[in-house]
């Protein structure tokens, strides 16, 4: 179908998303039916166990504007993403979604406006989040947290939802690093960059899919992978430590001698010794857990594992 390259792709990873996709594959369509742009839309199935594959591949069988991606096996949503990217054909840039329809899809053309201006990251800031009020909290602090600990400088309040260059994409594409927070690779990568402020919706149909666990996987990475501040702590918490061990040890000679009477022994010893190896484990653990992503990085496994791709033709022709 499509005569040229198309200039837009749109990313919409998906996993176990039957509820909503029907209404996510019309809003699509409508927006490709409007817009002035030529569009294509790279759907990745995550390893869904229901009936999400299926419709997708009706789906890219019969409308050629629909590219689809199916992963051996769930990867989590930042390497669906990832391998989404990895196949798009667009000329001018990825307009990158979730498939909840929490981004509204059809905020394109207010991204791609500033695309146009010349930012090559345009990205969307949340005014307002419509989830729960411990999740509300939970995202506002980290975030945060992330900035001011962080060696760039990752917007707030931003997720995934953005549109890229396809420069951009192509820099995105070439970085290796396994644990991948995009949001703040796209930072690292620089150019221009600004953000588009939207309200997000609540999840249109179904449960959210990022677990508790998943959740804090990727704060974890965003913190490890963008910030020094975990294995610089330990130094700082090592430091601290001694000081307050040597002012224990002045305390207990001035009692001895000038005051008279020995303090309380097990007691002492008890604190000294609980604090201590507690202070060793977490840093232990500190470290382990860079030795684990140095571990998962030198054995260099590929980022994820295609089971097929189903393009348009016109497309697989051109090898794109
Ligand atoms: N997702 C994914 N793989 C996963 C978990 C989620 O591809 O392992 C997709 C999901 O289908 C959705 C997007 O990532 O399109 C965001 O997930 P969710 O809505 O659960 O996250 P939240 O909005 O709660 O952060
Ligand atoms: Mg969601």
């Amino acid at each position: 179908m499509f005569n040229q390259l198309p200039q837009i792709s749109i990313v919409v990873p998906l996993y176990n998303e039957e509820a909503g996709f029907h209404l996510l594959i019309e809003r699509l369509n409508l927006l490709i039916k409007n817009s002035p742009l030529t569009i294509e839309v790279v759907l990745v199935n995550d390893g869904s166990r229901d009936k999400t594959p299926l419709l997708m591949n009706e789906l890219a069988l019969t409308d050629s504007h629909y590219q689809c991606v199916f992963l051996a096996r769930n990867h989590g949503h930042q390497l669906a993403l990832t391998a989404g990217l990895a196949q798009v054909s667009c000329t001018d840039a990825v307009f990158v979604i979730d498939g909840d329809l929490q981004d509204p899809p059809e905020l394109l053309g207010r991204f791609y406006e500033k695309y146009k201006e010349g930012y090559e990251v345009v990205y969307g800031v949340r005014r307002k989040r419509k989830e729960g009020m411990v999740k509300k909290f939970a995202y506002w602090a980290y975030y945060r947290v992330l900035k001011n600990i962080s060696t760039i400088d990752i917007p707030l309040d931003s997720g995934d939802f953005a549109m890229f260059s396809r420069r951009v994409v192509d820099h995105l594409n070439s970085m290796p690093e396994r644990s991948r927070f995009i949001r703040g690779m796209r930072t690292w990568i620089g150019f221009r960059q600004t953000g588009v402020e939207y309200e997000r919706d609540a999840r249109a149909a179904g449960e959210a899919k990022y677990t508790f666990k998943m959740l804090f996987n990727l704060a974890y990475n965003g913190i490890f992978n963008f910030s020094e501040f975990p294995i610089k702590f330990i130094t700082r918490l090592g430091m601290l430590t001694m000081l307050g061990a040597f002012l224990f040890f002045i305390y207990v000679l001035v009692k001895m001698y000038l005051i008279g009477g020995v303090p309380p022994g097990y007691a002492s010893l008890f604190l000294a010794i609980s604090i201590f190896s507690g202070v060793q484990l977490l840093a232990l653990g500190l470290i382990g857990e860079y030795v684990l992503r140095i571990y998962d990085q030198v054995r260099n496994r590929p980022l994820f594992v295609i089971d097929k791709v189903i393009k348009n033709k016109e497309l697989q022709k051109r090898g794109q």
